[in-house]
């Protein structure tokens, strides 16, 4: 199968037909879901007009006056007495402004007299009233569908009243390695055998994502296994990820074993490095991701294909954080017939230095990295104070 540009399979994977599924949970529960309906307030806020300062209620004719006190109002106590020339109530934050009262005069910029009436000492014009509906209107969208819920959403949709809500069902993920030399990270690895990690950094990376991570274990090097296991996978999720495998060496079953599955090959071969063997494909609405079998590499193009693919059969349109830098030293490579992604840090004098990174399998060279950059196709050398595009990981 030809090789294809990044680009053009990410134009592949993100134009795929996907079905966001979706279901109602409790606002409190819904942190880090993506939401899928509107919100709408079901009252102004503020619901009144409220003191935003401790003072004084008074008329902003009246601030030449000693005022008498003819109220004090706590927050949530309706306010009975109305405001009238040379009176004033004691007044909290968060209370209801009374009748006839214009502007709450603050506590510090206040004497009181021994007569028991109230002299405005300071000469602050500030108002210190949040009006009725000043910051939302009764029946306006407070919150719109494919966001990523964060607390502060929680927030506007406590204060709607919104308590029940719609979200993108969780994607399942199943999460398979496939390589007779792995052996579970629990295990003492035998000679000629490795602790399988991609299977666990890839479980974390999807529960990153706000899917829901499932593993189906190591498939040995044997093509009934492999097949068994890919499908049985399929069957139960919304996306199957394998990694290794997949690359063309004599063990690599997994590319026919998909077909086998009924899998419909839509790439196998992508000009990037890491990550050329990356292999995706679809089945009955559902979805496959073969990725390399190094950790580096698999971590990478799930960071940069998968990731995307999750969010949006979410219904999220996301976007890595990137940053723009200028580069601390130059970067150069004999061959430019694929894009390069480089492990990164930014310094403290805000510039971008390659990690120390020996390849694919440098798995010890990622939880350095603040990011990754990118050499695009067809750039041998980048330069010292070129700017990059650092996407953080
Ligand atoms: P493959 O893609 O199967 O040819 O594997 C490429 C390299 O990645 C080999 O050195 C494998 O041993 C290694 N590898 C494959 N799968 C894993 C895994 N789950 N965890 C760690 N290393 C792996
Ligand atoms: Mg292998």
């Amino acid at each position: 199968m030809e090789m294809i540009s990044f680009e053009k399979a990410f134009g592949i994977v993100m134009g795929s037909e996907v079905i966001t599924k979706t279901e109602k949970i409790d606002f409190r529960d819904s942190s880090g879901r993506i939401l899928a309906e509107k919100v709408v307030s079901d009252t102004d806020m503020p619901p009144f007009d409220k003191a935003s300062m401790d003072g004084y209620a008074c008329r902003l004719q009246d601030l030449e006056l000693d005022l008498k006190i003819v109220d004090t109002i706590p927050a949530g106590k309706y306010p009975e007495k109305e405001i009238s020339r040379g009176e004033c109530s004691k007044i909290m934050t968060g209370a209801q402004i009374p009748p006839g009262a214009d502007c709450i005069i603050i506590v510090e910029d206040t004497e009181v007299l021994p007569s028991g009436k109230v002299r405005i000492t300071g000469n602050s014009s500030k108002q210190n009233i949040a009006f009725k509906g000043e910051d939302i209107i009764k029946g306006d969208v407070v919150l719109h569908p494919g966001k990523l819920i964060k607390p502060q959403d929680i927030a506007v949709m406590a204060s709607a009243g919104h308590t029940s809500v719609l979200v993108s069902r969780k994607p399942d993920v199943a999460i398979i390695s496939s390589g007779s030399e792995l052996v579970e990270p629990w295990e003492l690895p035998d000679i000629s055998k490795i602790r399988n990690s991609n299977s666990f950094q890839l479980m974390a990376q999807a529960g990153r994502t706000g899917a829901r991570g499932k593993y189906y274990g190591i498939a040995k090097d044997n093509e009934e296994e492999t097949f068994l296991l890919i499908k049985k996978a399929i069957s139960e999720n919304d996306l199957t990820i394998i990694s290794g495998g997949v690359s063309v060496g004599e063990f690599d079953f997994v590319p026919a074993v998909m077909k086998r599955a009924g899998v419909d090959i839509i790439f196998s071969r992508l000009a990037i490095k890491p990550g050329k063997p990356t292999t995706f494909g679809k089945v009955d609405g559902k979805f496959v991701f073969g990725l390399p079998g190094n950790p580096v590499s698999s971590f990478m193009l799930f960071e940069l294909l998968v990731r995307p693919f999750i969010y949006r059969i979410m219904g999220y349109d996301w976007k890595p954080l990137r940053i723009k830098l200028p580069l601390k030293e130059d970067v150069s490579r004999k061959y430019s017939d694929r894009m390069a992604l480089l492990p990164v840090i930014i310094t403290d004098d805000n510039e971008v230095k390659p990690v120390e990174y020996h390849g694919s399998a440098h798995i010890s060279a990622l939880p350095h990295a603040f990011g990754i950059i990118e050499i695009p196709v067809g750039i041998n050398r980048v330069k010292k104070g070129e700017i990059v595009s650092v996407r953080q990981i």
